[in-house]
């Protein structure tokens, strides 16, 4: 059993002031292997006092300086790479050759990316050629970051390393389900040489340590990476403070196919919903099929679900692992369930443990047809390997229903016609939309309309997230 239980304040590893421990599980087979501590308010004070004094110094550090530290995070980074990937193994149960090629590479093009647009950055600049009047964007000051278990290093990436290269100090708080990976982040951070203080990190859960930050007085701001359900307890338990808060929520993406879409449309609609076991925030979850292709596309859909293999976590190749949690296996089971009370046809999967499989949150890949948007299971996040199949008729129709939701994360939209795609991509109200399964491309910025979330991440958008705007007038 690994003992985890200090955690990292002021430059140091320290012992929680009281001890409260918390098993970290493996989902593959349901037995601990850490153990964590949950801090108190008394922890999360220590981190934030630290944080409050070396912002003093760390804000007037150049950014040549910043660039430099984060060149050597990068270059131990790369370092730890297999260590980074196998504690996300155990830790969520994703599948080692996934951790490596997918969550663990994540962070490094991270770091990479954001080197490369700290260095393109103006901090100042004149307001234009006429004025006397200079923009300054100054960091905004403590940071109280909070992460969830998804994508434990992509999520982590995308604050610490911004929050650094804008001069901010920080406290990070990880989820307590996958907390490993961040304290391994942080035995790096260490080890490049930041000075002590620019970052913490306490473990701890969303009642103690995560309502202690989202309340505190010296943090300036909150970036919030999880469920829409926190986001809005966070928001309110930040606004005594008028904190900035910025946040990436939760999503239930429309994937559109229509009719003229490229050949293998469905069956990538079908990975891409399954992958990460479907623990993604912005997983397709949604395929509105048109109607005239429908018979052929859920044929297509359950042959392709069929052939997705689950497997523990630790197996090399392509497979998807169990879910992350006995909480969410359950959360999951029931709403399958509850896809079948009201009505929807199973044409793949089911609440049945996949075959051999006895031990550890695992799930078949589900696929449920004939579904209509207005059930529970074409409107709640599943996050699971569980896809809703809703049939279409005409392209307002599928603009609608992939609308007709509380989110506005990702969407997607399969078709041959370049003028159609451009279409309705302008119409659908969400952060991103992917056309025919192209990738976005690193530094673009990632985050959602409506309820999920007013934050973006990456790129430029993600260190302006981090920054203050001050105007000074009678600058020679
Ligand atoms: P979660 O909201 O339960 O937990 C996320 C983090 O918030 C954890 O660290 C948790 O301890 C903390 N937390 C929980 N309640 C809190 C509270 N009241 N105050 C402060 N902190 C609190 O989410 P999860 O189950 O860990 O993650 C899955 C969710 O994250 C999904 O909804 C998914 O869509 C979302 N997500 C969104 C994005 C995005 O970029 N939009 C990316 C990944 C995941």
């Amino acid at each position: 059993m690994l003992d985890k239980k200090n955690f990292y304040i002021n430059g140091k590893w320290i012992k929680p002031s009281k001890s409260n421990d918390f098993e970290v599980i493996n989902p593959s087979n349901e037995e601990s292997f850490a153990v964590i501590s949950l801090g108190s308010k008394v922890d999360t004070d220590a981190a934030v006092n630290a944080a409050k004094n070396a912002f003093v110094n760390w804000k007037e550090t150049s950014k040549e300086e910043r660039i430099s530290l984060l060149e050597k995070l990068l270059k131990i980074y790369k370092k730890r790479f297999n260590e980074m990937a196998e504690a996300m193994s155990k830790e969520m149960g994703s599948p080692i050759d996934y951790a490596i090629s997918t969550h663990t590479a994540s962070g490094q093009a991270h770091l990479e990316d954001f080197i490369l647009r700290l260095k393109e950055f103006n901090f100042e600049e004149k307001f234009n050629s006429k004025s006397n009047n200079y923009i300054a964007r100054e960091p905004i000051g403590v940071c109280g970051l909070i992460t969830p278990w998804n994508w434990p290093i992509n999520q982590i990436a995308l604050k610490v390393i911004p929050a650094f290269a804008t001069g901010c100090t920080m406290i990070l708080k990880p989820s307590e389900i996958a907390p490993i990976s961040a304290m391994l982040f942080a035995e790096m951070i260490d080890e490049s040489g930041f000075p002590p203080g620019v970052f913490n990190l306490v473990n701890g859960d969303g009642a103690g340590v995560g309502t202690h930050i989202s309340s505190h007085p010296d943090i300036d701001m909150i970036s919030f990476t999880g469920s829409t359900r926190a986001g809005k307890l966070i928001t309110k338990n930040a606004a005594d403070t008028i904190k900035r808060v910025c946040l990436e929520l939760g999503g239930k993406g429309g994937n559109i196919v229509f009719a003229d879409s490229y050949p293998n449309a469905v069956r990538d609609g079908i990975r891409n919903v399954m992958s990460n076991s479907g623990q993604s925030c912005d997983a397709p979850t949604r395929m509105l099929v048109e109607k005239s292709i429908y018979d052929r596309a859920i044929k297509e859909a359950a042959d392709e679900a069929n052939k997705i293999k689950v497997d523990v976590a630790s197996k090399k190749g392509d497979h998807i692992g169990p879910v992350v949690s006995k909480v969410q296996y359950d959360k999951i089971i029931n709403l399958i369930n509850s896809g079948i009370d009201e009505g929807a046809t199973l044409a793949a999967g089911g609440p049945d443990l996949p075959n051999g499989l006895n031990k550890g949150y695992f799930i078949k890949p589900t696929i449920f047809t004939n579904v209509t948007n207005d059930m529970e299971i074409a409107k709640k996040e599943i996050f699971g390997p569980v896809l809703s199949i809703i049939p279409f008729e005409s392209e307002d129709e599928a603009i609608k229903i992939t609308n007709a939701t509380e989110y506005g994360l990702g969407n997607y939209l399969q078709t041959e016609d370049k003028e159609k795609a451009k279409r309705v991509a302008k119409k659908l109200r969400s952060g991103i939309v992917y056309i025919n399964g192209n990738a976005a491309d690193s530094g673009t910025p990632f985050g959602g309309y409506r309820q999920s979330g007013n934050g973006r991440e990456g790129g430029v958008w993600g260190l302006e997230e981090y920054l203050e705007i001050k105007t000074v007038t009678g600058w020679k």
